[in-house]
């Protein structure tokens, strides 16, 4: 997209706070790389994997989260037990197309991530938040 809205670039911090990680009920989708990439860092079997950390939803793989809190099945406290392996959905999260689409699509976003905007946040440049999408 030439010119987006965002050509200033946008203000964000991640404060570790975990609000991503919990709430919902949500997703998070697992490509056959996120597959991967988790089953070497946890170092078991595809078959364990898939048993312990994902349910099949529309014919596609996600994350188990907890029934009642919605957290995450890797959510620990306000941390990611796999932070190092998460899967791209959670790497490129709070840039991802819906959340760009406009200003307003952002200052909704914001409402979930206290990073966004955050007093602290520094300007994020264009060409890194087009890296993500
Ligand atoms: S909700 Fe935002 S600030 Fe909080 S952990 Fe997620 S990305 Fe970071
Ligand atoms: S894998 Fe980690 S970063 Fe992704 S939602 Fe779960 S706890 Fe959060």
């Amino acid at each position: 997209m030439e010119n987006p809205w965002y050509k200033d670039g946008l203000n964000f911090k991640c404060t570790g706070c975990g609000q991503c990680c919990t709430g919902g009920p949500g997703y998070v989708w697992l490509s056959e790389e996120d597959i991967s990439q988790l089953i070497d860092h946890l170092k078991i079997s595809r078959k364990e994997f898939f048993d312990r950390y994902t349910r099949q939803l529309f014919h596609r793989i996600s994350l188990k989260e907890d029934r009642k809190t919605y957290d995450c099945v890797f959510l620990k406290g306000n941390r990611c037990e796999v932070y190092s392996a998460r899967p791209k959905q959670c790497r490129t999260f709070p840039w991802w197309p819906e959340h760009l689409s406009s200003p307003e699509a952002w200052k909704e976003a914001a409402k979930q991530c206290e990073g966004i905007n955050h007093p602290e946040a520094p300007v994020i440049p264009e060409s890194e938040i087009n890296r993500h999408l």
